[in-house]
């Protein structure tokens, strides 16, 4: 146990670690080789989370401090050791992949700076630095004449956009603005940001107020709507064709129920890279939608939005350009750590609409960040999102991207033309769906009548599961599994493998192993429940 003094608590703010200590052989580890420290320390095989806890159980706050070093122990076997490798190149099933080394060091440098964005008297070249990378970014999306960036990127009173700890807090900003000015100042009645959401309702003679978006809409749409107060019933879900884009006769049906039912669509959420499915909706179609309805018109880029480095895939977001505000997050595809993305406005305008101010800190008029940012105090990660872009630049992001979106196609055609595999959802961007089903069940299934067909699909909703779980606890190669409504299968709900192509270091020989691998974990399930009955609805006659 370490001695509790005042002595040594200066000590702390002041001496760092000794060379050969605990600690700071960990740093150097990390710095010399990251992949090895990760390889090294990170237990493969899955251990139950039910054990996991066991070592976080404790509740008391110690009352006697314990060394540095001690506690660099702990981590290593306890909290390192069961983290997820999440850079790993067969680690393909999430959003979340590997870093360029240099973003290490730099956030090193962004934590010891220790900046805060929510005012310039905290952060200095950091807000300047700031509304800089919001103008790259608004440059690449929007693409407006050099003398609009001269005259808004510095603004006092404009911002063309907002930083943001992730995708979930961009949306919620974009929504919040499309909110407050569609019930904005009106004669007498102050705005819905003063009186609240009762009054703009009698205000404005309605029963409600809504955000449309495809069923392909993240979650986050959802919490905004209940943050926002228009609840999430008012969040109106539009159906998706057979490639998950949303239908535009739906949507226009719609937006005419809701206007019946004197329930106000404000807001047409576009997507550009579902999260399921990497599918982007036809942004040009919803921009006309969105003008001929008065509808704000948000694009949840948060996944898609770096395809717009490469001018071979840029033409597929056709239409962004349009949009009133788009999110991209840069924990994504711009390869920069976990806790940043933003939300950019065409409009430089558009962001008073949730203008706060405070004298002791936010001052009228002053360029503070803090008073159009939903979030009070804020990290300095526009640094490293700034390094990004320097230092990989828009060719080397283009390559990237395409990288990506051409390794998914190779991957999905091989899937296709398995015996043993099924493509779900075609790639579009470099997310795409399949699943396992053996030669003699896809026979049957197309000549399966539709309560054998469900069946089937039962069952191997089971088995796609099975094969996730144990694919992961094996600890190898991880894809995720989703829940779609192919349209092949009358909108009949079955369980997938989604696969998720970010890492620049994910090849064709390490799809080709995970496939393997969920053929031999296939092959080991023989004798289950599962296969005997998968095997047993096979054999009945049609
Ligand atoms: C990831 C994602 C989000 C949410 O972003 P977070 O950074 O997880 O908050 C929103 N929309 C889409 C399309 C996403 O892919």
């Amino acid at each position: 146990m370490a001695e509790i003094s005042m002595e040594n608590l200066l000590r702390i703010f002041t001496v760092p670690e000794a060379p050969g200590s605990t600690l700071n052989r960990l740093d150097n580890d990390i710095s010399a080789n990251l992949a090895g420290f990760l390889q090294e320390h990170i237990v493969a095989e899955e251990a139950d989370l039910v054990k996991i806890e066991q070592d976080f159980n404790d509740t008391r706050i110690p009352e006697d401090p314990i060394f540095v070093s001690e506690h660099a122990e702990f981590l290593l076997d306890k909290v390192v050791a069961q983290s997820v490798h999440t850079s790993s190149p067969s680690f393909v099933g999430h959003m979340t992949s590997a870093l360029p080394y240099f973003m290490i060091p730099l956030s090193k440098i962004m934590i010891a700076l220790n900046q805060n964005l929510v005012k310039t008297e905290t952060s200095k070249a950091f807000t300047p630095l700031e509304r800089q990378v919001l103008g790259m970014l608004h440059r690449l999306t929007y693409g407006q004449s050099s003398e609009f960036y001269d005259t808004w990127l510095h603004h006092g009173r404009k911002r063309l956009g907002a930083f943001c700890s992730g995708g979930t807090v961009a949306n919620i900003t974009a929504l919040w603005t499309a909110r407050n000015r569609a019930f904005g100042p009106d004669g007498n009645f102050p705005g819905i940001n003063h009186s609240g959401i009762f009054g703009a309702m009698r205000h404005y003679g309605c029963e409600g107020a809504a955000v449309l978006v495809s069923e392909r809409g993240h979650y986050s749409l959802s919490k905004a709507a209940d943050v926002l107060g228009i609840g999430r019933e008012n969040l109106v879900s539009v159906e998706t064709d057979s490639h998950n884009r949303i239908c535009l006769d739906a949507l226009e049906r719609k937006i005419e129920e809701l206007k019946q039912q004197r329930i106000r669509p404000f807001a047409l959420v576009g997507i550009a890279g579902t999260t399921e499915t990497g599918n982007i909706d036809p942004l040009d179609k919803l921009a006309d939608i969105a003008e001929a309805h008065d509808l704000h018109f948000h694009v949840d880029a948060a996944w898609g939005g770096p395809t717009l480095f490469s001018d071979r895939y840029r033409p597929l977001l056709k239409g962004i350009e349009r949009a009133d505000s788009v999110t991209i997050d840069a924990h994504k595809q711009l390869y920069v750590p976990m806790g940043v993305g933003l939300v950019l406005f065409r409009d430089p305008s558009m962001l008073e609409s949730i203008e706060h101010h405070a004298q002791y800190i936010i001052r009228q008029g002053s360029k503070d960040l803090g008073s159009t940012t939903l979030e009070g105090s804020r990290p300095g990660m526009a640094m490293l999102v700034h390094a990004g872009l320097k230092i990989i630049s828009r060719r080397g992001y283009a390559m990237l991207i395409e990288k990506g979106i051409e390794l998914a196609r190779r991957f999905a055609d091989r899937i296709a033309s398995l015996e043993d595999f099924e493509l779900v959802s075609e790639p579009e961007l470099n997310i795409f769906t399949y699943r396992w089903v053996p030669a003699e069940v896809q026979a049957r299934l197309r000549d399966a009548d539709e309560g054998q067909r469900q069946r089937i699909n039962e069952v191997l909703s089971r088995i796609t599961q099975a094969i996730q779980k144990e694919q992961r606890e094996r600890g190898k190669a991880f894809v995720s599994r989703t829940r779609l409504k192919p349209e092949c299968y009358g909108q009949q709900a079955i369980t997938v493998f989604r696969v998720v192509l970010a890492n620049p270091l994910t090849t064709d020989e390490v799809l080709r192993e995970v496939l393997e691998e969920q053929r031999e974990i296939a092959a080991g399930m023989k004798d289950s429940a599962n296969m005997q009955e998968l095997m047993g609805l096979v054999a009945l006659p049609a």
